[in-house]
């Protein structure tokens, strides 16, 4: 599926509501909230800090699907077409990045 078709999908959701998209703030607040959630699950998985036994453990993939769905709403408030926005960042990781790293002998 293509993120403009995820754009579509989020976009139907909103629109079942009053009110429609929070404004780009607060959106933006909502996004360091969700990605809070993911550092703490990183933090919990792979650092020093464990979770409390009373804790819900929860998936990383499902907090960075948070954090897309968040991304997408915010893209959407602000009319971006996020396939065009995505296409041509790889345009310039593909040239402006592509000697930047060392290459993979596959
Ligand atoms: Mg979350």
């Amino acid at each position: 599926m293509s993120l403009s078709e995820h754009q579509k999908i989020s976009d139907d959701w909103i629109k079942k509501f009053t009110g429609g998209y929070f404004k780009p703030h607060e959106i933006l607040a909502r996004l360091m909230e969700e990605v809070g959630k993911l550092a703490r699950e990183i933090n919990h998985k792979f650092g020093p800090k464990k979770k409390k036994s009373s804790e819900k453990k929860n998936e990383i993939g499902d907090e960075i699907a948070d954090i897309i769905f968040t991304l997408l709403c915010l893209a959407n408030s602000l009319n971006i077409d996020l396939d065009k926005s995505f296409t041509k960042m790889i345009k310039k990781i593909n040239t402006r990045d592509k000697n930047r790293y060392k290459q993979s002998s596959s």
